[in-house]
């Protein structure tokens, strides 16, 4: 049989997770998705009324099938960390069973077991701000919808997937480069991930024969990256200063992860691989 994937971040045609999604599907793959729950009605209603059959499309002419579409917050890993407040919220009452520990239950019980976990989610809700005027609150929260949640999913995860899966995370420069603008711990929040990503990889690898990499993007004009602000000028920045100079597609970051998923990458584990026309490797610009 095919391999089955879990998708965790898809909520609309526009970003990393959706692209990845694709390219798991055109290279056979099973598809799940796990959604955030207040994007949950609009995607659901959009990918029935077919607003999203074009860009389903893939290179073979067939459509993209997403096979479940699970609700998902991985700020929260059971029922019972979840506030009050956030339980009886309507953006949330509408779902159930979104947190992740209930989302492995489902999986659990509609399939028995997944190959490959993908992470393509973040949230910094105090991004805009410089980290010298970042709260503690805004700091924690970054670092739990960014970097937690992958060690919530993986842990989580880990005991149905199959041995000689492989997982995979969405990082990005200014976890390891001053980037302005990518602010209220988020690039604190993508150094957790990369460092983690080394730490997982030899606890997954050992315990469940499970690879671990993460994929350095460069800019993409997703939902989230225009909520940060300053895209359009990465987007001129990377190709004005790149070694390639062309536009980034989606496409090419769902094809390394296509790429790392897969038997062809079965020795690498723990790696941060950069897909962003090869910027990171600039130390002027040009
Ligand atoms: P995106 O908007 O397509 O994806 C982010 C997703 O995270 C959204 O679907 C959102 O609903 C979901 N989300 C937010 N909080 C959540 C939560 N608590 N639980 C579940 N889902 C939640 O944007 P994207 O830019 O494609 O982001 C995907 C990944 O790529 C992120 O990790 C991001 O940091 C990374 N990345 C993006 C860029 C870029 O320029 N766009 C560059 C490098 C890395």
């Amino acid at each position: 049989r095919g391999k089955r994937a879990f998708i965790a971040g898809v909520a609309d045609d526009n970003g990393y997770g959706w692209a990845i999604a694709k390219a798991l599907a055109a290279a056979g793959a099973e598809i799940l998705v796990g959604t955030w729950v207040p994007a949950l009605t609009i995607f659901e209603t959009s990918l029935r009324r077919g607003k999203f059959d074009e860009s389903r499309r893939l290179a073979n002419g067939s459509l993209m099938e997403i096979i479940k579409v699970y609700p998902l917050d991985a700020v929260y890993d059971s029922f019972e960390d979840v506030p009050e407040d956030v339980r009886t919220n309507k953006r949330y009452s509408g779902a159930s069973n979104w947190t992740v520990k209930e989302v492995v239950e489902s999986i659990k019980n509609d399939f028995g077991s997944v190959d490959i976990l993908v992470h393509s989610l973040a949230n910094g809700p105090e991004v805009t701000k410089p980290l010298l005027e970042t709260s503690r609150r805004g700091y924690l929260a970054a670092i739990s919808a960014s970097s937690y949640s992958f060690v919530s999913l993986l842990q989580h995860f880990l005991p149905i997937m199959n041995p000689g899966g492989a997982s995979i995370s969405l990082t990005y420069i200014a976890s390891e480069k001053t980037i302005p603008g990518y602010g209220g711990g988020m690039s604190s929040a993508k150094a957790a991930l990369e460092s983690d990503t080394r730490v997982l990889a030899f606890e997954a690898g050992r315990k469940g024969k499970i690879r671990v990499n993460t994929i350095s993007a460069g800019p993409l004009g997703s939902r989230a990256a225009k909520a940060i602000g300053f895209i359009e000028k990465m987007i001129d920045y990377s190709y004005a200063n790149a070694p390639l100079q062309k536009e980034l597609s989606a496409d090419e970051v769902g094809n390394v992860a296509a790429f790392l998923v897969s038997p062809l990458a079965s020795a690498i584990t723990g790696s941060v691989v950069y897909v962003d026309n090869g910027l990171n490797i600039m130390g002027l610009a040009t």
